[in-house]
C-alpha cells in the first residue's frame, strides 16, 4: 500500500459534540449547541418553502454548473458568472484551492491561530506551512508579507478571523493586497462577512477586479442559515477560476443546497434581522465579560472567545453538563478560553448564567 505519510500526522476532524449524544450522556432534556457558529434563528421561511416544492424526487444529478445559483450570486454581487466557483461549503473550496495550488516544494503562509482547514489541507498536499502568530487576535500582515518568497503559492487571510472574531480594517487590507507579489494567490476567507458592522465596513469582492491574484470565499452556512446543505462560493478573476474548476468534483453542490441558497439570498430582510440580533447578543456576552473582568476579543463575527484564565477544557466540560455545547479554546490555540457562538437572547442568557456559576 502506498499513501501520503503526512496523513498519519493528522487527526480526523472532530466537530462539536452532537446535541443528542450530550443529552444522553448527562440525561438532559434540552441541550443548546453554541459551538459551530451556525445561525441560532434557523433557516428563512423562504428557504423552507422553496425546498418543500422539490421534495418529491432525488433521482437526477445536481446541476454541476449551478446555473441558477450562479446567476443569482452574480447578480447579487455584480460580478460576471465566470468569476464564480461553487463548493460543498467553503471547506470544499479551501480543499480545491489547496489541491490546485499546493504541492511539495511550494509553501503557504497563514496566521496562527486561524481556521484549521488551511493547514490541514496544506499538510495533505505536502506544502511547507509558514504560520505567523496573531498579535492581539489580529493578523500580523507585515510579518505574513515578509514570510513570502518565490515558492509561496498561497497566503490565507481570515477576516473576521476564526477563532478571535477580529476584522481586518479596510486600510490594512488594501495596503496588504498592494504588497503581495502577483505570483502568490491571496485567499480572503470571508465566512463571517455578513456579520460585520465595523465603521469601515467594506466588501472584499470589490478588490477582485483590481487584483488578479485574489479569491474571496463566502458561505451560506452562517448568517444564511443552511449549514447542513453545504454551500459556499469563491469570487475571483476568471483566470483563477479557470485553474480551480478542473480540481472541483463534478457535482459538488447538491440540488437542495442550490435551491436553498437562491432562496436564502433572496431574503435579505432575514439576513439583516439576524445581523441585528447577533449584535444584541454579542452585547450580552461583552457585558458579562466586563462585569467579571474576563478578557475577550472584540468580535465582528457571530462568536466570542472568552478567556477564563483557567483550563478551557474544564469550562467546556462544566458547560456541557449544564446543557451548553461550546468549543474549548484548547483545540483552537487559546488554552484558557472557550469560544461561544452567539445564540438567541434566551440561549445567551442561559449560557451566561451557567458561566457565572462556573466562576
Ligand atoms: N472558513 C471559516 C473561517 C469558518 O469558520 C468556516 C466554518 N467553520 C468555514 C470556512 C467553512 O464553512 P462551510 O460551512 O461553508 O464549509
Amino acid at each position: 500500500m502506498k499513501w501520503k505519510e503526512q496523513l498519519l500526522s493528522l487527526e480526523p476532524y472532530k466537530p462539536g459534540r452532537p446535541i443528542e449524544s450530550v443529552k444522553k450522556e448527562f440525561g438532559l432534556d434540552q441541550v443548546v449547541k453554541l459551538a459551530s457558529n451556525e445561525n441560532p434563528f434557523g433557516t428563512s421561511q423562504k428557504v423552507v418553502a422553496a425546498l418543500q416544492s422539490v421534495l418529491s424526487s432525488f433521482a437526477i444529478y445536481p446541476d454541476g454548473y449551478a446555473a441558477n445559483l450562479r446567476s443569482a450570486v452574480s447578480e447579487f454581487l455584480k460580478v460576471d458568472e465566470e468569476q464564480l466557483i461553487f463548493g460543498n461549503g467553503a471547506d470544499n473550496l479551501i480543499q480545491i484551492i489547496s489541491r490546485a495550488f499546493l504541492s511539495p516544494g511550494k509553501n503557504t503562509v497563514m496566521a496562527n491561530p486561524s481556521f484549521s482547514q488551511y493547514k490541514h489541507n496544506a499538510i495533505i498536499d505536502g506544502a511547507e506551512i509558514r504560520e505567523i502568530p496573531l498579535i492581539d487576535g489580529e493578523h500580523d500582515l507585515d510579518a505574513m508579507l515578509q514570510a513570502i518568497d518565490e515558492n509561496t503559492a498561497v497566503i490565507w487571510v481570515c477576516s473576521p478571523n476564526n477563532p478571535t472574531g477580529i476584522h481586518i480594517s479596510r486600510e490594512k487590507m488594501t495596503s496588504f493586497l498592494k504588497k503581495v507579489p502577483e505570483e502568490t494567490l491571496v485567499v480572503i476567507d470571508d465566512a463571517y462577512h455578513d456579520y460585520v458592522v465595523a465603521d469601515d465596513f467594506y466588501d472584499a469582492v470589490e478588490f477582485v477586479n483590481q487584483y488578479k491574484n485574489l479569491i474571496v470565499l463566502r458561505t451560506f452556512s452562517k448568517i444564511y442559515g443552511i449549514a447542513s446543505l453545504r454551500v459556499g462560493y469563491g469570487v475571483a478573476h476568471q483566470d483563477i477560476i479557470r485553474v480551480l474548476e478542473p480540481a472541483r468534483e463534478p457535482f459538488n453542490v447538491n440540488t437542495l443546497g442550490q435551491i436553498a441558497a437562491v432562496a436564502a439570498l433572496s431574503d435579505q430582510d432575514y439576513v439583516n434581522e439576524c445581523r441585528r440580533k447577533n449584535r444584541e447578543g454579542m452585547k450580552q456576552f461583552e457585558e458579562f465579560c466586563e462585569e467579571h473582568q474576563l478578557h475577550y476579543f472584540p468580535s465582528q463575527a457571530n462568536f466570542i472567545l472568552i478567556d477564563f484564565g483557567t483550563n478551557g477544557d474544564e469550562v467546556f466540560q462544566y458547560l456541557l453538563q449544564k446543557g451548553y455545547i461550546v468549543r474549548s479554546g484548547n483545540a483552537l490555540g487559546y488554552a484558557s478560553s472557550v469560544r461561544v457562538t452567539v445564540g438567541s437572547n434566551e440561549e445567551n442568557s442561559g449560557v451566561i448564567e451557567a458561566m457565572k456559576q462556573y466562576l
